[in-house]
C-alpha cells in the first residue's frame, strides 16, 4: 500500500477514507493484522493495522526491503486522451520507466494533461508490480523545447514507423555501459509532422527505431519500444 508519509519504526499514520475502505472492505483486514507499505523513498515496511470498528491507522513496525532504484529510462510521449493515457502511464511504469515526459507535437490532440491522474496511475502501477520507487511525472513541454533542454549525453530512441533500423541492442547497451540515460520517444495519434521528423533526425545521439512494418497504435508502440529497450538492458 502506498502511504504519503515518512516511514520510520514506531511512526503512526492516519489512514485516508479510501485506504480504510480498501483495507477493511476489500482486503477484509482488521486491527492487529499487518500489511506492507511504501512511500517512494524509504523502502518497504511492515505496518500493523489499528482501529476499533474499521482500520483507521497504521503503526510502522520494521523495514522489509531497502529502497530500490529504477533504470534511467525516460518515456517521452505525445499524450493521448483518458483511458489510453492511463494505459500508457501504467504500462510505462510496469516496464521500468523512471521519468514520464509528455511532449506536445504538431499533431498532438491533447493540450492539457491531468498530472494528478498520471501520478495516481504511477502509484497504482508501482503497487501492482512491487516496485518501491515512483516514476517522476514531468509537466508537458513542446517537442522542440524538450529537444533543446535534453542532456547531450543521453541516447534518444526515436520510434519512427518510417525507419528500417530494427536492431538497437548494441546502441542501447553502449549507452548503458557509458552510464547515459535513455529517452524513448513516441509520437501522437497522427504521427510526427515532416518538419518534426527532420528536426529529430538532426539530433545528436539519436537511434531511429523501427518497431516492425505495421503502424502500431501510439500506446502499443510505447509498450513495444520499452520492452525492446528492457530486453537489451536487462534492467
Ligand atoms: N493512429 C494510430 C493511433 O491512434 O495511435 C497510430 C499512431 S502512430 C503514427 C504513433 C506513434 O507510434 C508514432 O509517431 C511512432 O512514434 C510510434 N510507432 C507506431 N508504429 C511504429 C513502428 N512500426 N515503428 C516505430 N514506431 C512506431
Amino acid at each position: 500500500l502506498f502511504v504519503d508519509a515518512p516511514l520510520r519504526e514506531g511512526e503512526r499514520i492516519a489512514l485516508e477514507r479510501n485506504q480504510s475502505n480498501y483495507l477493511g472492505n476489500v482486503l477484509r483486514l482488521a486491527a492487529g493484522e499487518t500489511i506492507l507499505v511504501f512511500n517512494g523513498r524509504d523502502g518497504e515496511w511492515q505496518a500493523a493495522i489499528e482501529g476499533r470498528k474499521r482500520p483507521d491507522g497504521l503503526s510502522i513496525v520494521a523495514q522489509t526491503r531497502p529502497q530500490d532504484r529504477l533504470p534511467d529510462i525516460a518515456y517521452v510521449f505525445a499524450p493521448l486522451k483518458h483511458a489510453r493515457l492511463d494505459y500508457m502511464v501504467q504500462k510505462a511504469v510496469e516496464m521500468g520507466a523512471s521519468n514520464l515526459q509528455p511532449v506536445l507535437t504538431r499533431h498532438t490532440q491533447v493540450s492539457r494533461v491531468n498530472g494528478e491522474r498520471m501520478r495516481a496511475n504511477v502509484i497504482e502501477a508501482a503497487e501492482q508490480c512491487g516496485i518501491l520507487s515512483l516514476a517522476h511525472v514531468a509537466e508537458p513541454v513542446a517537442l522542440d523545447r524538450f529537444l533543446d533542454k535534453r542532456e547531450a549525453s543521453r541516447l534518444l530512441v526515436f520510434c519512427d514507423e518510417a525507419s528500417d533500423v530494427a536492431g538497437p541492442v548494441q546502441a542501447l547497451q553502449a549507452a548503458q555501459a557509458a552510464g547515459s540515460g535513455i529517452d524513448v520517444l513516441i509520437g501522437p495519434e497522427g504521427g510526427f509532422a515532416e518538419e518534426e521528423r527532420a528536426l529529430l533526425m538532426r539530433q545528436p545521439r539519436t537511434l531511429r527505431l523501427s518497431l516492425g512494418p505495421r503502424i502500431l497504435r501510439a500506446d502499443t508502440a510505447g509498450v513495444a519500444a520499452l520492452t525492446l529497450v528492457q530486453a537489451a538492458l536487462g534492467d
